[in-house]
């Protein structure tokens, strides 16, 4: 899979940010990272597939489902899901919630500073909590 006709800042920008997550940097890697991590986004890997195949690359769903389970295990993405039936891939790692429009899918970042918790209960013994995920969901208000 050819990357030449990525721009070579951006390459050598992913290729740090890979290694910097214990990531090998190939060129598939380099190829999926570049469509996800240019700017805070949420896609599917349906999408990241279909974004794939547009810029005329031929690659696997299974090759996509691997590389972005490795993005998410080495903290470079975060998996969100959402619903039952869709897995999404966050190219936020920042903490943070969201806003998910159940009839067009969409997810919007929400800000932690807008949310406040007035209580929580008590984690059970010998064990602390590790993050919360909070998903608003939305609906069109009635006409
Ligand atoms: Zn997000």
């Amino acid at each position: 899979m050819a990357i030449m006709d990525l721009d070579p800042g951006l390459i050598e920008d992913l290729n740090k940010r890979l290694a910097g997550h214990g990531v090998r940097p190939t060129a598939q890697r380099l190829r999926i990272a570049s469509l996800l991590l240019g700017r805070p986004q949420h896609l599917s890997a349906e999408q990241v597939l279909a974004g794939l195949r547009n810029q005329g690359l031929r690659v696997s769903k299974a090759t996509i489902y691997n590389t972005l389970n490795l993005f998410a295990a080495s903290g470079l993405i975060r998996q969100l899901s959402v619903g039952s039936d869709r897995c999404w891939f966050d190219s936020n790692t920042d903490a943070h919630y969201h806003f998910h429009d159940v009839d067009s899918g969409a997810l919007t970042d929400v800000c932690l500073r807008d949310v406040e918790f007035q209580r929580l209960p008590e984690p059970p013994p010998g064990m602390r909590v590790d993050g919360i995920d909070l998903i608003i969901r939305l609906r069109r208000k009635e006409a």
